[in-house]
């Protein structure tokens, strides 16, 4: 699809550039409590569950909302009133859990590293050693603000290892990136339907392992974010407790039926690697430069260095390329002076060559020449 200024391409961490039949599942009516949406609500369920590998050992609970809902109900569900949750922090995502449970006034550590370093699973065994206390490990597998890749497959095993919990905010990574309960152990994985699924924004789901939700009756510290309380209304009759967005529901799931025909994981995952190795090198061949090293640099979003050239604003550079039909996405870090592009949603190769081409004529217009980093 051509970018145009009325209906612009989204290279952001979400909501994203969505299907054009994912976008007209939205053009009907549902009653929630009606058999049909029943149907679709378990058929949508099932494929969430299938698509973590957890058939026979987890199960999904949607909820209404952004991710973040999500994340907060599986802490709040998941994490025992006595528990202690260690949190592993490289950005904006780990942080925001540690405020979770600060508001939640449940006990917590943090295992802290740069925002271009992934955590060290021997670090996090370590801390793990030193706390008999910490009863869950709170990781991001993809941590959005900076686009990084966390050892999520080390972590998780380390954590078995030490018999503790772990709970995954794979947000931004779900569907593209694998992470398969029958290899990775967790206790439960966050994401929402409007990231790498390409769904539209407004539910978000926690496939968690079913013992786990079973012992977790009455831990919850909000009816609406009970996940348990989701879970067994939700087994009993089919239904949402309360009222359910019926139409991205019925979005969702005829993106999971794009994600099933494009290959799956697999698929999307390729997709997404050739669109962040097209705008990568499109970008360094303009003079700009990534703020992670290649090896770290998940296939989600890229962080590029603010260009040094005095001539370089966002603003101007953000409506530049917004008039050309492209949004971009200001930088998250507390480190550098950055912005961010994405390349994931409904966007292909040509997409982004024609992202680069327009950043390209914007830069030229701003008199910008030097594109690397201020050193
Ligand atoms: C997008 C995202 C979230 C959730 O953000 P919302 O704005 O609540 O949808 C959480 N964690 C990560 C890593 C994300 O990328």
């Amino acid at each position: 699809m051509p970018a145009s200024a009325d209906r612009p391409l989204l290279l952001t961490p979400g909501p994203l550039t969505t299907a054009p039949a994912t976008r007209q599942a939205l053009d009907r009516d549902w009653g929630s409590r009606d058999p049909a949406f029943i149907a679709l609500n378990a058929q949508m369920r099932n494929r969430l569950v299938s698509i973590a590998g957890g058939e026979g050992t987890h199960v999904c609970v949607p909820i209404q909302g952004s991710g973040t809902f999500a994340v907060e109900a599986a802490i709040g569900t998941l994490v025992p009133r006595q528990g202690k949750a260690l949190v592993l922090v490289n950005g904006a995502y780990g942080r925001r859990m540690a405020r979770i449970l600060e508001y939640l006034g449940r006990d917590y550590a943090t295992y802290e590293t740069a925002e271009d370093a992934p955590p060290d699973p021997e670090g996090v065994d370590a801390a793990l050693a030193a706390d008999a206390a910490a009863t869950h490990v709170l990781a991001v597998h993809c941590e959005t603000t900076s686009g990084i890749l966390n050892p999520i497959d080390a972590i998780a095993e380390v954590t078995a290892a030490r018999g503790r919990r772990l709970l995954v905010d794979a947000m931004s990574a779900f569907g593209a990136l694998r992470l398969d309960a029958r290899r990775t152990p967790f206790d439960a994985v966050m994401a929402s339907a409007n990231k790498c699924l390409e769904g539209v924004p407004g539910m978000a789901f926690v496939v968690v392992r079913r013992d786990a939700l079973e012992a977790a009756a009455g831990n919850a510290h909000s009816l609406s974010l009970d996940l348990h309380d989701q879970w067994t209304a939700m087994e009993g009759n089919g239904q949402w407790r309360f009222t359910p967005p019926t139409q991205v529901l019925a979005a969702f799931n005829r993106a999971l039926d794009l994600f099933a025909d494009e290959g799956g994981i697999t698929g999307r995952h390729d997709r997404y690697a050739e669109n962040c190795r097209v705008l990568i090198d499109g970008m360094r061949a303009l003079g700009f430069e990534t703020f992670l090293g290649d090896d770290v640099q998940a296939p989600i979003i890229v962080t590029f260095h603010a260009p040094a050239d005095p001539r370089y604003a966002f603003d101007a550079f953000y409506d530049g390329l917004r008039r050309r039909g492209y949004a971009i996405y200001p930088g998250k870090l507390t480190a550098a002076d950055t912005f961010r592009m994405g390349c994931i949603g409904h966007l292909d190769a040509d997409d982004m060559r024609g992202a680069v081409a327009a950043v390209a004529e914007v830069v030229e217009d701003m008199g910008v020449t030097r594109r690397g980093r201020a050193t």
